[in-house]
């Protein structure tokens, strides 16, 4: 069922267990929403929890109370909830083992094109520009204050989601609740050089992946490869993909990961063609200019599958 953001803060208050969980491959703005979420109704002296089929990524250790993130324990604990929050997911696939071990209502809040529906209740703001947007949007609308804490984790949803202020979703708005997040003390380059600090290896994973780098359909799409030894060195990976995209002419960029054999993650960037529609395709999603999908495939079949669809894609333009 289609929920208001009152209707949505409603459920929240009056639930007294909540459960907040996010995506798998967990970004700037899953973690930041789950988080300053978890903070601001901690504030308001309700119980919540933080649970998360992944790891927390180094970079992002700087989110206050982050240690508060659990993993599910193992396939037969099971956790009843008042309320399970999913933040910033479009499929309930996207949250993992989450979605088997947590019994009760699930309330979704998402920005993504290709949200399925999947909740009891869902809020699904398309134009928001990232979901710690649609969290300040329901802060706002329950009348109540951002606290220092909070202000921090959201901060870091809304930059990252919009490549810090740089992407076609960097609206007035956007700017505008990141000012009023910078007036609670958040310090921008204590966000910012958390994430972009990097290790040796890092560097030397990214030198093997760019090496891999290669120019398909008229140099319309580029393509990079993060093998299972450039995976080794680092999970960093979420940049590289700024490489082949940052490309002139290039309208379509990919980034192809080998998490184990058979299984490759896709990353699609797009300065034209409709990429949500392609990871769809692939039982993925994401947004028109950012999505992903997995194949369980070689990497060489995933390759040229990907691109088949790329060239359909941008021969629909
Ligand atoms: P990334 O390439 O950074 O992993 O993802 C780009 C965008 O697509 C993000 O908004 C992400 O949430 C979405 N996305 C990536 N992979 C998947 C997927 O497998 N399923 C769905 N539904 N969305 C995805
Ligand atoms: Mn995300
Ligand atoms: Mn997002």
């Amino acid at each position: 069922m289609k929920v208001s953001l009152d209707q949505a803060h409603n459920l929240i208050r009056s639930a007294d267990q909540i459960l907040i969980t996010g995506h798998i491959h967990p970004d700037g703005d899953c973690l930041g929403s789950m988080l300053g979420l978890y903070h601001h109704l901690k504030a308001a002296g309700k119980k919540a929890t933080l649970l998360l089929d992944d790891d927390v990524p180094s970079g992002f250790r700087f989110l206050p109370n982050w240690t508060d993130i659990k993993k599910p324990a193992h396939q037969n604990e099971q956790y009843i909830t008042d309320l399970l929050i999913v933040l910033d997911a479009s499929d309930k696939e996207r949250i993992g083992r989450v979605g088997a071990c947590v019994s009760g209502p699930v309330l979704n809040l998402d920005h993504h094109v290709s949200n399925t529906q999947f909740a009891d209740y869902w809020y699904v703001d398309t134009k928001a520009a990232a979901t710690g947007e649609i969290i300040v949007d329901l802060i706002h609308a329950a009348g109540e204050p951002i606290d220092p804490d909070s202000a921090l984790c959201l901060y870091t949803a809304i930059a990252t989601d919009c490549g810090f202020f740089r992407y076609a979703n960097t609206t007035p708005k956007v700017l505008r609740y990141a000012a009023d997040l910078l007036e609670q003390k958040v310090k921008p380059e204590l966000v910012s050089e958390s994430i972009e600090t990097s290790t040796l290896a890092d560097i030397q994973s990214l030198i093997a992946v760019l090496g891999t780098l290669e120019l398909q359909q008229e140099g319309r799409a580029a393509l990079i490869t993060v093998d299972s030894h450039a995976l080794s060195l680092t999970e960093n990976t979420e940049s590289y993909i700024n490489y082949p995209r940052s490309i002139a002419g290039v309208e379509v960029a990919v980034m192809l990961k080998e998490v184990e054999a058979d299984c490759v993650r896709v990353s699609l960037r797009s300065k034209t063609a409709d990429v949500s529609k392609i990871a769809l395709s692939f039982g993925g999603g994401g947004h028109m200019r950012a999505a992903g999908c997995t194949l369980n495939t070689t990497l060489d079949q995933a390759k040229s599958r990907i691109l088949e669809a790329i060239a359909r894609g941008l021969a629909e333009r």
